[in-house]
């Protein structure tokens, strides 16, 4: 038959061909040809040259007909397998209940679709992907079956090594010893790693990988989008994680961008491409440990000498304070004694004012020895970070009267511009007084709550005991100098004096509050830090 001529359908429906076939498809093609104004040649030719291997077979999968692929993809020519049942393509490696579900369908009239082995003529074995469609005579009974199958083997190569790839990947993550997270340009993340799933739970976050992009964003500002843009990479930006009732821990957090190939079909003219985010986080909380105890040690020497210094100062400004007093009084009585110009206490008046004048060289002497306290410079400080290194700096006395401390820092809090050193002094001065209260009141439970929180304009601290608290009338009094209301104290009364000049060198607010009513709470405000 020459290529381009159509073969007249009785070339086809010929000889070799059985009668009850022959009739089907003659009384199809008239049904066809009565909706279609094609000649039914065209179809029969549309089947012969189909790019898919289709056979047409009796009730019993005896082979009828083959057009022109299935040769290809079998290696069968059509006069090898006329009169041979299908199962001349089976393998063993088929289960058998593939071929009970095949026939059991196709039985019932219906439509079979699914994939089996089939061994090609040379004895190689493909994975076939078969659909079988019944054929109904006019009585609406099966009269034959029509099989079209493709074969899939290359398809199902790619698709297990795309698994493969993605299970090799997924293992190499698993193994990491850091948390990984791939995020898609809408912040979803698309695929991680047991050691960030396990952050999931633990930092009380829902997304962590979302926390961290906040962190990360706002700390790097444009050069987050110039990043994205130039598909470059950040890395080991480190951010604290509070936990609600667990420690605060340490990661470092390092990332790079890369684009992919969309997949969507409506992307395959235009080879658009996605932006993916991997982002690392290494957990160094460890390691920030060892640092923070060699931190702390150096804080508690810095404070030792602090306070020793602090200390001389209140014992010579208290001292010095001590004899003011009696030297007003002297000062008052050698004015009476002028003002009477009576000769005969001139030798007492001389008395008088020798005393001023030893009592005023005694205070001059101790003036100087005053010793000065080390300057510091300002800084952008994080208050949470402050509290807690003081809450660490009294460690050993919460821990050992058993105090409980609950430690409410807000998340994120704007810097104050602040002395490092002086807030912290501040700090373990509240901390201080409000374990000395505590225990001198022996209430159960002793607590001692810390809180960090800001609004718009102030960012707030407070500092809360379980101790027996100022009574209102004495409020006011305890930032006065000399001022205690311990009565067998031996301090001078000037913790609070020192804890109110602090907070007004930061033009900070210090307050008692009057709703508490369960010992004592400071609240300290101070501006918050805009650069
Ligand atoms: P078989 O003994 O042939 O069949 C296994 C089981 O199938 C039997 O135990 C029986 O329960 C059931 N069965 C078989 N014949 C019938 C029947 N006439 N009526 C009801 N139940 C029956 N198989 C392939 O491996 N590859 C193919 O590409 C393929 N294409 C097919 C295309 C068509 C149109 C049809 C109708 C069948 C096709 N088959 C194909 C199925 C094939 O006929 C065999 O059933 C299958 O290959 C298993 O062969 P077997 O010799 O191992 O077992």
């Amino acid at each position: 038959m020459e290529k381009n001529a159509l073969p007249s359908l009785e070339n086809y429906l010929g000889k070799d061909l059985p009668d009850e076939l022959t009739v089907n498809l003659k009384n199809l093609a008239k049904t066809i040809h009565s909706k279609q104004p094609l000649p039914f040649q065209i179809f029969i030719e549309a089947v012969e040259q189909a790019p898919i291997a289709i056979s047409i077979t009796d009730k019993k999968a005896k082979i009828l007909y083959v057009n022109t692929e299935f040769s290809r993809v079998t290696g069968y020519q059509a006069e090898e397998v006329t009169n041979e049942n299908e199962s001349i393509l089976s393998d063993k490696s088929t289960p058998r209940n593939v071929y009970y579900d095949l026939w059991r369908t196709i039985s019932k009239k219906k439509i079979w679709h699914g994939q089996l082995i089939n061994r090609h003529k040379l004895g190689r074995r493909y994975l076939a992907d078969l659909t079988i469609t019944p054929m109904l005579n006019a009585d609406g009974e099966v009269s034959h079956y029509i099989g079209m199958h493709r074969d899939l083997t290359d398809v199902y190569q790619a698709e297990q090594q795309v698994k493969n790839q993605k299970q090799l990947i997924e293992s190499v993550t698993n193994l990491l010893p850091i948390a990984m997270a791939v995020l898609d340009e809408y912040d979803q993340v698309v695929l991680d790693n047991h050691l960030y799933k396990a952050l999931v739970s633990d930092l009380d976050k829902k997304e962590p990988a979302l926390y961290f992009l906040q962190l990360l964003r706002e700390e790097m500002g444009e050069l987050w989008q110039e990043c994205k843009d130039h598909l470059q990479g950040f890395s080991q930006r480190e951010f604290r994680v509070e936990r609600k009732t667990k420690s605060a821990r340490w990661f470092s957090c390092s990332g790079s961008w890369f684009s992919e190939a969309a997949t969507q079909a409506d992307t395959f003219f235009s080879q658009e491409s996605k932006r993916y985010l991997i982002l690392t986080l290494t957990d160094i909380t460890k390691q920030r440990k060892q640092l923070e105890e060699l931190h702390l040690q150096s804080l508690k020497l810095m404070m030792t000498e602090d306070v020793r210094v602090r200390s001389i100062r209140e014992t010579l400004l208290g001292a010095m304070h001590q004899i003011q007093l009696p030297m007003n009084q002297i000062r008052a009585a050698e004015q009476i004694l002028q003002m009477k110009q009576d000769e005969q206490h001139n030798s007492l008046l001389q008395i008088l004012q020798q005393i001023q004048q030893s009592g005023q060289q005694a205070i001059a002497t101790m003036q100087n020895c005053i010793p000065s306290l080390a300057p510091t410079s300002m800084l952008p400080l994080n208050l949470n970070l402050l509290l807690h290194e003081v809450l660490l700096l009294s460690d050993v006395r919460i821990q050992s009267y058993a105090i409980e401390v609950d430690w409410r820092p807000q998340q994120q809090l704007p810097s104050v511009l602040g002395s490092e050193n002086k807030l912290r002094i501040l700090f373990k001065q509240l901390i201080d007084n409000a374990i000395d209260a505590m225990l001198k009141q022996g209430t159960e439970p002793m607590r001692l709550t810390i809180a960090t929180a800001c609004d718009e304009e102030w960012i707030y601290a407070c500092v809360a005991d379980t101790g027996p608290g100022i009574a209102p009338d004495k409020r006011s009094k305890v930032f006065e100098p000399f001022y205690t209301t311990r009565q067998d104290s031996h301090q001078a009364g000037m913790g609070l004096v020192m804890v109110k000049e602090i907070i007004d060198q930061h033009q900070g607010l210090i307050e008692i509050d009057n709703q508490y009513k369960q010992g004592c709470r400071f609240k300290i405000s101070f501006p918050y830090f805009k650069n």
